[in-house]
C-alpha cells in the first residue's frame, strides 16, 4: 500500500507470522504460536472492505423507490431514463480516537467525491471484511494520503496526536447511476451495504405553488388582523366592549381562513 504511505501488516512478536486483526481489537492471538499480541496500531493502517448486501438490480430498485418518494418531483420514477450503472468500492479513511476515555470514530473520504452528500456515509462495523487484492479491479485508489488525514484530525477535529488509536482504510461498495430527466442528466449513488441513496442535485418538488400559498395565507391573516382595530371604533360606543367583540371576530375569521388554505395546499401537493 505504498500509495497511501503506510504498511498494513501486523506481525506476531513471537514468530513473525501475519496476525488476523479484528476491527477495533486491542489484542490479537497468533494463529500459529498462540501468543497474545498487544496491537500497536499507531503506525499502521489497516485495510478493510464492506461487503455489499445488494446486487445491481436491488440497487436499481432502491433508486426507483427513492424516485417515487416524497423528496423528488412527482412521476420521476416513471419519467426518468436510467442511462448507466456502475459499481465500485469507494475509499474512506476511518480513524478511532480517544476523547476523555470515550472512543470517537472519524470518517473522511480518501478520494474526490462526485457527490457531496457521500461525506455522510456510515461504515457498518459488522460488515467489515479484510480487504482482498481481488477487489483491486473494482476499487478506487485513495488520493488523500494518510498524512493529510492525520493533519485533518489534529488541526480540524481537535484530536491530540497521541489520541489516535487506529487508522483504517475502508473501501465501501457504491453503485453509481446516471439518469436523464427533462433534458438533464443527474447522478445518484446507492450505498451497496445500506441501500441509502445519495444525490446532491435532483429534480425536486416544484416549490412555487407552496410559496404562493404561504404568501396568500400571510396576506389574509394580515388583513384579518385589522378586524379588532376596525370594530373597536365602529361597533357601539363602549370601546372596551367593541374591542372584545373584535378580537372574538378575529379569532373566528382566523380559524375559518385556515380551512381554504389547508385545502389548497393539500390539492397542490397532490398535483405536483
Ligand atoms: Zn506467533
Amino acid at each position: 500500500m505504498d500509495e497511501i504511505g503506510a504498511s498494513t501488516l501486523l506481525l506476531c512478536k513471537q514468530c513473525a507470522a501475519a496476525l488476523v486483526v479484528e476491527q477495533g481489537a486491542k489484542y490479537a492471538t497468533c494463529e500459529y504460536c498462540g501468543t497474545v499480541n498487544f496491537l500497536d496500531k499507531s503506525e499502521v493502517v489497516l485495510h478493510y472492505a464492506v461487503r455489499p448486501t445488494i446486487d445491481g438490480d436491488q440497487a436499481k430498485a432502491s433508486l426507483r423507490r427513492w424516485m417515487a418518494g416524497n423528496q423528488t418531483v412527482k412521476g420521476l420514477d416513471t419519467a426518468a431514463r436510467i442511462d448507466s450503472q456502475e459499481f465500485e468500492f469507494f475509499p474512506m479513511w476511518m480513524a478511532r480516537t480517544e476523547d476523555r476515555g470515550k472512543e470517537v470514530i472519524h470518517l473522511k473520504p480518501a478520494a474526490a467525491l462526485s457527490i457531496v452528500g457521500l461525506g455522510e456515509l456510515r461504515v457498518p462495523a459488522s460488515d467489515l471484511m479484510p480487504y482482498d487484492d481481488s477487489l483491486d479491479d473494482q476499487a478506487m485508489k485513495p488520493t488523500v494520503p494518510v498524512t493529510a488525514l492525520r493533519s485533518w484530525l489534529t488541526d480540524d477535529e481537535g484530536v491530540a496526536a497521541g489520541a489516535i488509536r487506529e487508522i483504517s482504510l475502508v473501501h465501501l461498495p457504491i453503485y453509481q447511476f446516471k439518469y436523464y430527466y427533462k433534458g438533464q442528466t443527474y447522478t445518484a449513488l446507492i450505498d451497496g451495504a445500506t441501500s441509502q441513496v445519495f444525490a446532491a442535485i435532483y429534480p425536486s418538488k416544484f416549490e412555487l405553488p407552496y410559496l404562493s400559498i404561504a404568501g396568500c395565507g400571510c396576506l389574509a391573516y394580515f388583513v384579518a388582523a385589522f378586524i379588532p382595530l376596525i370594530s373597536t371604533f365602529t361597533l357601539g360606543s363602549n370601546v372596551v366592549e367593541s374591542a372584545g367583540v373584535g378580537i372574538i371576530l378575529y379569532l373566528m375569521v382566523a380559524v375559518v381562513l385556515a380551512i381554504p388554505i389547508f385545502i389548497i395546499a393539500a390539492s397542490v401537493s397532490r398535483k405536483f
